[in-house]
């Protein structure tokens, strides 16, 4: 009986596999991808944000909210095809439009930040107060999208580090200095190795380096989610990988610092060398006309004034 049950089980996978793979892979569709058991990324389209979905046996956690509230909608459809829990938790890797707008879309969830992530969205909201309206009228999809929307800053803010215990999972929330906006999160599942690494390094993207970011402390947050040796790193925008996410941006940034010091070593002003420093080796990543803040960031760790 044992044997049947178990070779009926085995001939049940086979076939599924070879339809293409988990029998659940076709319903969530080409964007969610199963990184450990319950723990899933939403991989946002070309350099659109990414969501995680982390599910335990007391309630769903959800890591960024999505892009826009098109794709906030995307990620509850795929909880929804995962599991008849509810979203209790929303982590924000940080606290922009482009990963916290469908809070709204989650209203049974606390939503949990670094210090200094509410402030960001008051001030971004404030400083934007048609931000919405404009959406609305972008197109029909995301005026119905918007149905319902509210404001939903986090309900929690931590300093420093937070673990989160829930349905048998923990969750280890870290915030990182300096290295996106004013408050980054990387969230660790030290059992499943999977760490969601904000927006500290994107991916075949120049990131955009703001005045109070620092290469230094964009590489000391490199080197401590290398520490964790996890199996899967999944950055705030860009397609998922491993460590050589990590790898690749200390590389670029070496680069790009050895470029700026020879510049700064000739006597260049901060504008001659933001005009005449090139990376070429980069010229396939995307969001160009951010490398000025690249180069200015080099300019400041090397001790220029600005
Ligand atoms: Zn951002």
């Amino acid at each position: 009986m044992k044997l049947v049950r178990f070779a009926s089980a085995a001939l049940a996978i086979a076939a599924s596999v070879m339809l293409g793979g988990s029998p659940f892979a076709q319903d969530l569709g080409p964007r969610v991808k199963k990184l450990a058991d319950g723990v899933y990324v939403h991989t946002g389209k070309g350099f659109d944000s990414n969501s995680g979905i982390i599910i335990t046996d007391e309630g769903v956690i959800v890591v960024d909210t999505g892009q826009n509230a098109i794709e906030s909608r995307s990620v509850m459809e795929a909880v929804k095809k995962l599991t008849s829990q509810p979203v209790k938790i929303v982590i924000d890797t940080e606290p922009h439009n482009d990963h916290t707008t469908g809070h709204f879309v989650f209203p049974q969830a606390i939503v949990v930040a670094a210090a200094g992530g509410g402030e960001s969205m008051r001030t971004a909201n404030t400083a934007a107060p048609n931000r919405i309206e404009t959406a609305r009228a972008s197109s029909a999809e995301m005026k119905t999208a918007l149905d319902g929307y509210r404001f939903v800053p986090p309900h929690v803010e931590y300093r420093d580090r937070m673990t989160i215990t829930l349905g048998g999972r923990t969750v280890e929330l870290m915030y990182m200095k300096n290295v996106h906006s004013e408050a980054d999160t990387a969230v660790w599942l030290p059992r499943e190795r999977v760490v969601f690494s904000a927006s500290a390094f994107v991916v075949n993207q120049v990131n955009i380096l703001r005045p109070f970011v620092t290469i230094p402390d964009i590489l000391a947050a490199g080197k401590m989610m290398k520490a964790l040796n996890p199996e899967h790193v999944v950055p705030g925008h860009g397609t998922p990988g491993t460590t050589q996410i990590f790898d690749d941006g200390e590389k670029y940034y070496a680069l790009l610092t050895q470029r700026v010091d020879a510049a700064m070593k000739q006597g260049k002003s901060l504008d001659d060398i933001k005009r005449e420093v090139k990376m070429p080796e980069y010229a396939s990543w995307g969001s160009q006309d951010r490398m000025p803040t690249n180069i200015e960031a080099a300019y400041r760790a090397l001790g220029g004034r600005i």
